[in-house]
């Protein structure tokens, strides 16, 4: 997470002085300082470089772990952004984009500042922005505050769509899907929340909420009537929940609190989130199935497929995307893909879920390929909780409420 804390200087102030000893650099939104040192000998003021909008300042120190190498100052107002040194740390070997300027302004800046001290010139030349695409990190950085802010505010809620038994009709379980209200914008699609929050690290904070609400509804749903008992809840979670190492003590912990079972909570993981994980991710996947959760892939058909690698995960669900389960009926190449990943559930031993059926046709179709299980707005819509609490109870039948 950036937990980014914007800050202004009027012209001559100091944002931090050469020797100072600091752990965070600088993204400058708006305006101009000029970077100057102190250190050669006689004390003369040299200066170095302007730099304005884009411009990262202060990452040498947190790369390198030495104090600052010059001093800088606000030549006009300026607007900047700080970022902690754990994150720059942490993402290190992420090479995301804020780190790659880091790295390439620290060693354009250091051989400047080298040429610097034993040039007769003392204009200090405005650097160009060293974040290529500064416009897009400062609107992501400013939306993901707009997120832990609204986080914060109660903003955030989740939805439940039912998940049925295609035999029967019968709810078996639920996907949890978040809904985020902002005040002036209206509602935000997750596609859009979700990936800018894995972008900037802090979807773990989504996860814990979504988990937690989840659980609760889980709970809730499971007292309404002995039929609901062994009703499960399907949360997604993103590669980077599943590398936490205290992700499965987490879980425990929730668990515990709402009296659930773990095999009623089943983590919903894409394709892609998984292939590129390490190590540390494989052993939690493993320490989850121990613990008795499910995981299921998500989007299963869009992503890697890198068949050998699923074989050797402890999966307990495909869940096949929308894009092939909703399209079979009318479109062949769909239906056979279908066909064949069915057939590869059965061969994992693992249930099959399919996604965005619509219509009758579709439910028909999956049923004769042999799929178990769907989820689709021919059954339900996502609904709040209440409305899917009431339509266990058989209060009500109908797709209205949707949230
Ligand atoms: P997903 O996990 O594939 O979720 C299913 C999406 O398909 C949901 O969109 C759902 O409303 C939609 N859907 C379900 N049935 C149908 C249908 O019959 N037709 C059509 N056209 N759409 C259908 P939603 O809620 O907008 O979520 C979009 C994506 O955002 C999700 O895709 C998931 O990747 C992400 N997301 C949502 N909530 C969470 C969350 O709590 N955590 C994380 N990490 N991701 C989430
Ligand atoms: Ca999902
Ligand atoms: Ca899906």
């Amino acid at each position: 997470m950036i937990d980014a804390i914007e800050i202004s200087l009027n012209p001559g102030a100091i944002l931090y002085r050469e020797g100072d000893a600091h752990d965070t650099a600088f993204i400058i939104e708006d305006g101009e300082v000029v970077l100057y040192s102190n250190s050669d000998g006689d004390m003369a003021r040299v200066d170095c470089e302007r730099r304005g909008p884009g411009s990262i300042l202060g990452e040498l120190s947190i790369l390198t772990g030495q104090p600052r190498t010059v001093t800088v100052e606000a030549l006009t107002p300026c607007k900047l952004y700080k970022i902690p040194a754990a994150k720059i740390l942490h993402q290190f070997h992420d090479l995301d984009p804020i780190l790659r300027a880091c790295i390439e302004t620290s060693i354009s800046f250091s051989a400047r500042l080298h040429a610097g001290h034993n040039s007769e010139s003392k204009k200090a030349p405005l650097a160009q922005s060293t974040l290529r695409n500064s416009h897009d990190i400062i609107s992501r950085i400013k939306f993901e505050k707009d997120i832990l802010r609204g986080l914060e505010r109660g903003e955030f809620s989740m939805c439940y769509q039912p998940i049925v038994s295609l035999s029967n009709g019968q709810i078996v379980g639920a996907e949890a899907l978040m809904r985020w209200d902002h005040p002036n914008q209206g509602r935000i699609s997750p596609d859009r929340f979700i990936t800018v929050a894995e972008e900037m690290g802090s979807i773990s904070l989504l996860t814990d909420f979504a988990l937690s609400e989840a659980c609760a509804t889980l709970h809730a749903a499971q007292q309404t009537s002995d039929a609901t008992q062994d009703l499960f809840m399907s949360v997604n979670v993103s590669g980077q929940d599943i590398g936490r190492t205290d992700f499965v003590d987490h879980l425990e912990h929730l668990l515990d609190l709402h009296a659930l079972v773990p095999s009623h909570l089943k983590l919903e993981v894409t394709e892609t989130a998984l292939v590129p994980s390490g190590d540390t991710s494989e052993r939690i996947l493993e320490r989850i199935r121990e613990f008795g959760c499910g995981i299921s892939i998500d989007d299963f058909g869009t992503g890697y497929s890198n068949l050998a690698y699923l074989k050797s995960l402890p999966l307990t669900a495909l869940k096949i995307d929308r894009a092939f389960a909703g399209d079979a009926y009318a479109n062949a190449v769909s239906k056979g893909i279908v066909r064949m990943l069915v057939g590869l559930g059965s061969e994992l031993g693992v249930d099959i879920i399919a996604e965005g059926l619509e219509t009758e046709n579709d439910v028909q179709t999956l049923t004769e390929l042999g799929c178990r299980y769907a989820q689709g707005f021919h059954f339900y819509k996502p609904l709040t909780k209440n409305v899917f609490l009431n339509e266990l109870n058989g209060d009500q039948r109908s797709v209205t409420h949707v949230a």
